[in-house]
């Protein structure tokens, strides 16, 4: 952090206020504790007939490889309104949530996903600026080496598996970096 948020100082030190358990940068020319929390990425696995919509990055991070759609939430939205615009704004696809199924903390990226189970209205899709291909797989048809995220890949996995097994718990996962 090299500015201080509310009064533009430069002037900044990391170190633990009184009675926290973490350090923090603290301004010292208006004592603004700036506190740095995970942020939320919501979206679905879309399903149609069976079988999955994943879509293809148009936009960096990891362009050019798959990923369910997913994005950041917005304010004043629901993680269920977030997680339907999301697939909405990658795919041109409207979905209707089914429940929530992968919940996965990207620890050192301070990201939380939840990823919901959702029935596509129809099979209309349509590449977008985000998204440069888009289509939907079995199983044995998902581009399991070009996944964007393990975050998609959990989640897929988790998804195949249940319909093997029937599960319908929610699925808690976890990615540090090592
Ligand atoms: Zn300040």
């Amino acid at each position: 952090m090299n500015f201080c948020s509310q009064c533009g100082s430069s002037d900044l030190e990391c170190k633990t206020p009184e009675g926290d358990h973490k350090d923090r940068w603290i301004c010292t020319q208006c004592q603004f504790i700036h506190y740095v929390n995970p942020k939320i990425i919501v979206g679905c696995i879309p399903i149609w007939e069976g079988k999955v919509m994943i879509a293809k990055r148009g936009i960096e991070p990891r362009y050019g490889l798959w990923n369910l759609p997913c994005g950041f939430m917005e304010t004043l939205e629901t993680v269920e309104e977030g997680a339907v615009r999301e697939v909405f704004e990658e795919t041109g696809s409207e979905v209707e949530l089914i429940r929530l199924h992968t919940v996965y903390n990207l620890l050192h990226e301070h990201q939380v996903y939840l990823i919901f189970l959702a029935n596509m209205k129809s099979a209309h899709f349509q590449t977008t600026l985000e998204s440069t291909e888009i289509d939907l797989f079995t199983e044995e048809t998902v581009p399991w080496t070009e996944m964007a995220f393990t975050s998609s890949t959990f989640a897929l996995q988790n998804y195949f598996n249940d319909m093997r097994t029937g599960n319908t718990s929610i699925h808690f996962g976890t990615y540090q970096k090592k």
